[in-house]
């Protein structure tokens, strides 16, 4: 059974793109992920599709009205038998990292819900919203990106979506490094020449090379990675010399 996605937002078309192109196109082509599209304007209680109105106590901007969105919801959960957990992409979710996917992507159904404008009704959020998610301490226009975000980094792990079994778990983070370098023809680009060991055909030193890496590189760019977690006793012996 696939994973299936469901995407609440006024800007359809737009999120629509994740689905087209490279790791996450493929998926959807081959049937193991499938991606879906609900927009709040369709469920507006009037005929000009309104989906925002004024807050309450003043201020500026707009806010998000909650029966559009509550019935854009419902109609995605009743798209497919299985129950869905409700995801919303906010600047006051808990901020998203690798384990963070790697437990999204359990669920075999999400529905993403995207905000705009000033945000949600409270409510809406109380009677529907399982779990909020942030990309990042930055605040953008719309939970739109956001939402793209998150089904590229779960589609990626879903098994058999990338081509090499390996390489989603080579990726940064998912050794709790950050990944080795990489390189590809030519040889010499401008002066500039690969490590002789990758050229070796030696796959125990090109190993230890890019572990060593790795390892560096999380520890100059990214040291509180290193001592979030336990090396492994090669790691660690690497480490120390
Ligand atoms: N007033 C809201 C606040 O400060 O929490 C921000 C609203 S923001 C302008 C509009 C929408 O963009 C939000 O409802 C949310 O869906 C989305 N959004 C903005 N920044 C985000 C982030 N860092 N992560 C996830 N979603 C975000």
């Amino acid at each position: 059974s696939s994973k299936r996605l469901d995407i609440i937002t006024v800007f359809p078309e737009m999120v629509m793109q994740v689905a087209r192109y490279g790791v996450v196109g493929k998926a959807v082509e081959r049937g193991l992920a499938e991606i879906a599209v609900w927009n709040p304007r369709d469920y507006a209680e009037d005929r000009h599709g309104t989906v925002d109105d004024r807050p309450y106590g003043g201020g500026p901007g707009m806010v998000m009205k909650a029966a559009p969105l509550r019935a854009a919801i419902r109609s995605a959960r009743l798209a497919d038998g299985r129950p869905a957990r409700v995801i919303y992409l906010s600047p006051q979710g808990q901020r998203l990292d690798q384990q963070g996917v790697a437990r999204l992507a359990r669920h075999k159904r999400l529905i993403l819900l995207c905000g705009r404008y000033e945000g949600i009704d409270e409510r809406l959020i109380e009677a529907e919203v399982d779990e909020e998610v942030s990309i990042g301490d930055y605040v953008l226009s719309g939970g739109e990106l956001p939402a793209m975000v998150v089904v590229d980094a779960i589609v990626r792990m879903i098994p058999g979506v990338l081509g090499h079994e390996d390489s989603a778990a080579e990726d940064s983070f998912a050794t709790g490094l950050l990944d080795h370098p990489h390189y590809t023809r030519p040889d010499d680009f401008e002066g500039r020449t690969v490590p002789r060991v990758l050229r070796s055909g030696d796959h125990g030193a090109v190993e230890e090379w890019r572990l060593k890496q790795a390892l560096g590189r999380t520890w100059l760019r990214r040291p509180e990675l290193l001592s979030n977690r336990e090396l492994e006793p090669r790691q660690q012996k690497l480490l120390d010399e």
